[in-house]
């Protein structure tokens, strides 16, 4: 390969691939940058117009597939994969499987729980974005959408709706719908700026995707404050592979596998 995404000065140590794309993902890259004894990388998608920059070498596109991610893995001789990817990037975890057990690649999922419901939540739990536009019912309604850009194209059925859209970048192509509000904004949002948020534009019910984290639990704190239903996109069975919750899991993890000394220095 005449070019590789890794540190060609650092033969010898073991290359950890992190699928990023989350802030999880971003907090193990932080932490491996400061072992000198791994030879860590991260690779996204490349959906946000302006991503932050990476504390670790990066790559940016999809690889083609499992079998695209296999060759990759195998090329560049990946020792460990660790899928930190979105809780609903359902296609790439199945990728990852796939290619870690076609490698023989070892593979680690790092996955926020989901969020469980407290009392005072209405929540109508779906298990898709398109099932979400039903269980809105007929009845006009004022929505807040915050499921990201790509899936909001569903809403386009149910035109009787008004919608508030809040979205990193740009929802592309524009949606065809009469009443729309768009906002552009990233995360991290407190839940007193949601009841704001809320309450300028009379939402009356809010679609979200069961994420898990507190980056954008603000507005599911918020919706019980205010008694506002919640419908609840849950999340799809993932692949069976050994996962954490958390980035300390994740390191204690592989350390374990790459370099299972007691010493835990750098
Ligand atoms: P997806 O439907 O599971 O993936 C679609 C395709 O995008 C994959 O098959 C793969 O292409 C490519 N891809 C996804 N993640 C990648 C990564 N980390 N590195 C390289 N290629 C990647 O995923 P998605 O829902 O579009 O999400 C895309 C990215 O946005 C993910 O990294 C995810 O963590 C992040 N994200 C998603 C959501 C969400 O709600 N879905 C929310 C926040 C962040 P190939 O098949 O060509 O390899």
């Amino acid at each position: 390969m005449a070019e590789t995404l890794f540190d060609m000065s650092a033969m010898g140590r073991p290359r950890i691939l992190i699928l990023g794309g989350t802030t999880e993902a971003r907090q193990l890259a932080e932490r491996l940058a400061g072992y000198r004894r791994y030879d860590a990388a991260i690779s996204l998608a490349g959906r946000t117009a302006d991503p932050r920059p990476q504390p670790l070498p990066t790559r940016i596109g999809g690889f083609g597939g499992a079998e695209g991610l296999a060759v990759f893995l195998e090329l560049e001789k990946v020792s460990l994969l660790v899928d930190a990817t979105h809780p609903f990037a359902a296609r790439m975890s199945h990728n990852a499987a796939t290619a870690a057990a076609a490698t023989g690649v070892p593979l680690l999922g790092l996955r926020r729980p989901a969020w469980e419901a407290q009392p005072g939540d209405r929540w109508t739990r779906v298990a898709s974005v398109a099932e979400a536009v039903s269980a809105l019912g007929a009845a006009p309604r004022r929505v807040f959408l915050a499921i990201g850009r790509q899936e909001v194209f569903h809403f386009e059925k149910a035109p009787q709706h008004s919608y508030v859209v809040r979205s990193v970048d740009p929802v592309t192509p524009p949606l065809n719908l009469p009443e729309t509000t768009a906002i552009l904004a990233h995360g991290p949002f407190a839940e007193a700026d949601e009841l704001e948020l809320l309450g300028k534009h009379a939402i009356d019910v809010i679609v979200a995707k069961n994420s898990g984290g507190t980056a954008t639990y603000g507005k599911v704190a918020a919706a019980r404050k205010l008694g506002l239903e919640v419908v609840m996109v849950e999340r799809h069975k993932p692949a069976e592979v050994p996962t954490v919750c958390t980035c300390d899991e994740a390191l204690e993890r592989i350390h374990q596998r790459l370099s299972p000394v007691k010493d835990r220095g750098v």
